[in-house]
């Protein structure tokens, strides 16, 4: 194919959009590959649309290649089986609801475990007809409520989405498998940089789920790695539970004056200098600090939760929000407090909350019903010893010992993970990093199935629960991941593989003769098979095709200009190979085979 740039749709831009932090969404805007149209909404120019279509292409080989086949399901869709799975209200905010003119109550779907549950249902109910994989490359809508990055994080985005079918737990290790590797293949042949790490499954229930990130600091993802090859989202680490402390020579718990001490550190300075310990100085990972946050719950219910945690850490809004899920979690508003006398803020102990607290908390009429739930941090085991809050002004309680003083009604993972924890698999200490989430895939089980009824009769005539998988695949994130990981300060650098064009063409000067060697070499190259995009703008500088070429960031870029007079042409290698002059008369074939020797290569 060959395009000539007069007459192509696009304009570059010179300045970075004032809304882009990143190096992709920058370069994406500039280079007309996208348009914004609201946050997290983007349209597709021709230059990126091309660079999509080359991704889900070779997403179709692996599916294909895994005996997957394609379908296409609406994006608009009736309320009735998302209601039947929960989600119609799990979703929550992030959920696009719409009602049509009849007041039905519609919603634009934000990933498709409910269709394909029922068309499978509808139309297969033998254990013969299994194992099956369907998948289909669709727009996704979610109200995400940080758009962000361009497409990396958008409302409306394009997601390649597989779902597997088996009849039992071997058939779905399987499906697993095979989806992981067409994964892995995807990415090596895209050559984009992957970690495979383990995940928390979430809000989509079920077992065995891994996430495929693209290592990249910008990415809102992270991850932790040990030597022995542990590697799992940060969301997902489960903190080994140290063995209980034998507290039967643990002082009494007292309660003692600790005036100004508003944060940690002035705690940990101040029982240093008032109430020295003998064995060693009291440290951050002696006091047990408060949170107190607001679940709204799914039936939208609020509810106030307490949770305590080391003092030498800090919460991660992430694992906070994966632990409560589907519940949302928000901080607790001085609403919610007004409703909880009992949590004295600043001084909140565990001795007022949990289980086996006075009941204090009023409800609407004033009367006690309970007591705020309290949940601890794995590392609060039975015989740990505290420094935490006294409930009551400038008063702190030391010596305060789980088990004896005060009881959790449950263990969660909220705390930060630190560089130097130790691997739960005792694989050694974890290392962190950032990556972009660029495909998720999940051992579902039987949760949807059995919501939906999707049951197939197995080789003795009995009626089994159909065990699921499902598999997402972010294509529009994966062109901005491509993007973060091909470029340079001036622009874009395509690997061949997903390149929109090949090679781009210059008519680097004036004259005739430089304009029809350019189209003579550019239709050649373009009959060859290749895809051409060629710059003959009449009225445009030598050096803004240049600064364009290098924006754009087609693979090979070819000048002709003033060499030609000397017969020779110049052939670049923008991916940071060298630039060399060959001469024209053997420019199509020496292009036409360097283009070849690299047709779909990552390189
Ligand atoms: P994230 O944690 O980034 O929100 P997710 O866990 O919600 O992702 P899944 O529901 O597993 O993502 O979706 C499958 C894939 O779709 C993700 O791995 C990601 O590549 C892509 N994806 C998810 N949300 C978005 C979005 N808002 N914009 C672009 N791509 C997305
Ligand atoms: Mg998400």
């Amino acid at each position: 194919m060959l395009t000539n740039m007069s007459e192509f749709f696009l304009r570059t831009l010179r300045e970075d959009p004032a809304d882009a932090e990143v190096a992709s969404h920058k370069l994406m805007v500039r280079a007309g590959y996208i348009r914004r149209v609201a946050p997290g909404i983007y349209t597709w120019l021709p230059l990126g649309l091309k660079v999509l279509r080359n991704i889900e292409q070779i997403v179709r080989e692996e599916m294909a290649a895994i005996g997957a086949q394609e379908v296409h399901f609406p994006a608009l869709l009736p309320r009735e089986p998302y209601e039947k799975t929960n989600r119609w209200e799990e979703y929550g905010p992030n959920l696009f609801r719409l009602k049509d003119r009849k007041d039905g109550d519609y919603l634009l779907a934000p990933t498709h475990e409910e269709m394909f549950t029922l068309a499978v249902k509808d139309m297969y109910s033998s254990y013969k007809d299994l194992p099956l994989s369907l998948y289909q490359i669709q727009t996704k809508y979610r109200d995400e409520a940080r758009p962000r990055a361009g497409v990396i994080r958008g409302r409306e985005f394009v997601m390649k989405d597989s779902y597997s079918f088996d009849i039992d737990d071997e058939g779905l290790a399987k499906s697993y498998e095979l989806h992981r590797k067409a994964y892995q293949r995807v990415f090596e042949r895209l050559g984009l940089p992957f970690v495979i790490v383990a995940a928390q499954s979430g809000a989509m229930g079920g077992s065995r789920s891994e996430e495929f990130l693209y290592p990249n600091p910008m990415g809102e993802d992270t991850f932790v790695r040990s030597p022995g090859g542990y590697a799992a989202n940060a969301e997902a680490v489960v903190t080994p539970v140290p063995d209980p402390v034998d507290y039967s020579n643990t002082p009494a718990k007292e309660l003692r004056h600790t005036p100004d001490a508003k944060t940690i550190a002035a705690l940990v300075d101040l029982s240093n200098e008032l109430y020295p310990r003998e064995d060693r100085p009291w440290e951050a990972a002696d006091m047990l600090k408060s949170y107190v946050v607001t679940l709204t719950h799914p039936d939208g219910a609020r509810e106030v939760v307490n949770i305590g945690i080391p003092g030498d850490r800090e919460v991660d809004e992430k694992r906070l929000e994966a632990a409560f899920a589907p519940a949302e979690v928000e901080q607790a508003t001085p609403e919610d407090l007004a409703k909880h006398p009992e949590l004295v803020a600043g001084y909140l102990g565990p001795e007022v909350v949990g289980p086996n607290a006075p009941k204090r908390t009023v409800d609407e009429d004033g009367n006690p019903t309970g007591s705020v739930r309290f949940f601890v941090d794995p590392r609060v085991v039975e015989g740990t010893a505290w420094i935490a809050g006294g409930n009551k002004a400038d008063y702190h309680v030391y010596n305060l010992v789980m088990g004896r003083d005060f009881t959790a009604d449950g263990t969660v993972e909220v705390a930060e993970v630190k560089a130097g924890d130790p691997a739960p698999d005792g694989s050694g200490p974890l290392e962190l990093a950032r990556g972009i989430e660029v495909a998720h895939i999940f051992q579902l089980g039987r949760k949807y199935a059995k919501a939906l009824d999707l049951t197939v009769l197995d080789q003795n005539g009995k009626s089994q629960v159909v065990t699921m998988g499902s598999y997402g695949l972010g294509v529009s994130r994966v062109v901005a991941a491509m993007v973060e990981s091909h470029h340079d300060d001036l622009g874009l650098s395509w690997p061949m593989v997903v390149a929109p064009f090949h090679l781009q063409v210059l008519a680097a000067g004036k004259g005739d003769q430089i304009a029809d060697t350019a189209a003579d070499i550019s239709q050649a190259v373009s009959d060859a098979g290749f895809d051409v995009l060629y710059d003959d703008r009449p009225k445009v500088s030598a050096g803004v095709k240049f600064a364009d070429a290098e924006l754009l960031g087609m693979p090979y870029v070819l000048v002709v200009g003033r060499g030609l007079k000397n017969g020779v042409v110049e052939l670049r290698d923008r991916r940071g190979g060298v630039s060399k002059e060959i001469p024209v008369e053997e420019a199509k074939q020496i292009i036409i085979a360097e283009l070849e020797a690299n047709r779909g290569s990552a390189k």
